[in-house]
């Protein structure tokens, strides 16, 4: 039996995969795979927005909000979102909380100032500043912040809150992890290999006015008018990751919904920050008021101790369990679908390592 803690891609629900390999060549008697399915099909059309549907009750999303599903990953849409938002004043917010936001103020930064109005670099991204000692620019377009961040092990508690200057929030590691409000965000995107499906799809939530400070001439495909206009259909869309998110979402129904993973996910996490606060040899990389109940990172201190420990790790079927390689030690990723078995392993066999060495 493996346990994959891989940051992303992420594990997915075994139902899940079982699911799709029952239908993987025959779809509910159509004869032909998902695969193969024309994305104009009223087979297809069905699949699309039955998901839609199960994501909009899941997170209870608004009907003022739209659901896009997209390609290119939540990296372009650090350039989509400046592109189609950062349009009225030219300037936007960031709060600075590690690599993910550095490439977003990156590609923000080709069309407009960037401010960074807080950032956590001095304390190599272990912490999320705090909200309230920020001084955010009235005449911002938007505030971006990454919700949850999957190489450090942080998350957001509190949220910045600001009724004229829309927030955009990256989630792409915390997206039904947790019960959010939506209508405390105006744009929220996530790349789907994490806690939605695989690879190759982009959701994004927006609300409906923003829309309206598009300027012309963004590129069609990049204007995300494009998208809500033609349902996601304007060109073909990834029609398998689609159908499996749509699985994917169907499980979380069963499972309880959203609520009920939030318990789930919070009940696996505190099983090996317990163990790390009671650890003479373990020790946390994020501070204890924002750590991320997605991606746990520790260390023991020691570059060869944490090799040893991987190693040991990846006999025992525990894999994928290095950190991002900016910040070494380990890093579990403890997405919707890893069991609680899984994380009882990991747990029991850092307990005998710290025993043995
Ligand atoms: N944002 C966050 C928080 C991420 O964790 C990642 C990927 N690990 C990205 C953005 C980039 O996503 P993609 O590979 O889909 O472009």
């Amino acid at each position: 039996m493996v346990y994959n803690f891989s940051a992303g891609p992420g594990v997915l629900p075994k139902e899940v995969l079982n699911k799709a390999a029952q239908e993987l060549v025959d779809f509910e008697q159509t004869g032909m795979s998902v695969m193969e399915m024309s994305h104009r099909s009223s087979h297809f059309q069905e699949i699309i927005d039955e998901t839609e549907s199960l994501l909009r009750e899941l997170l209870e999303i608004p009907e003022s909000y739209h659901v896009l599903f997209l390609q290119g990953g939540a990296s372009l849409q650090f350039a989509m979102i400046p592109m189609n938002l950062m349009t009225v004043n030219k300037t936007c917010d960031f709060i600075h909380t590690g690599t993910w936001t550095g490439k977003a103020m990156k590609e923000a930064a080709n069309m407009g100032s960037v401010n960074v109005v807080a950032s956590s670099e001095d304390a190599a991204f272990s912490y999320i500043p705090l909200i309230e000692e920020i001084n955010f620019n009235e005449d911002a377009d938007y505030i971006h912040i990454c919700h949850n961040n999957t190489i450090y092990g942080t998350k957001y508690i509190d949220l910045p809150s600001n009724d004229r200057v829309p927030l955009v929030a990256d989630m792409s590691s915390s997206i039904l992890s947790e019960k959010i409000d939506i209508s405390n965000f105006d744009l929220i995107f996530a790349g789907a290999q994490k806690n939605i499906g695989p690879a190759g799809l982009t959701i994004v939530i927006i609300k409906s006015e923003l829309l309206k400070r598009i300027p012309n001439g963004v590129p069609t495909m990049l204007d995300y008018r494009t998208h809500v206009e033609s349902g996601s259909l304007f060109n073909t869309p990834p029609t398998y990751s689609i159908y499996m998110a749509g699985l994917v979402l169907k499980w979380i129904k069963e499972m309880g919904g959203v609520a009920a993973m939030e318990e789930y996910n919070a009940q696996k996490a505190k099983l090996i920050y317990d163990l790390i606060d009671n650890s003479w040899l373990f020790n946390g990389l994020a501070m204890r008021a924002y750590r991320s109940t997605m991606n746990v990172t520790f260390s023991t201190g020691s570059q060869s101790l944490d090799r040893k420990f991987l190693a040991r790790a990846t006999e025992e079927g525990l894999i994928a369990l290095n950190g991002h390689k900016s910040l070494g030690g380990m890093r579990a990723s403890i997405y919707n679908a890893m069991p609680l078995e899984g994380v009882e392993k990991l747990v029991e066999l850092m307990k005998k390592f710290e025993r043995e060495n």
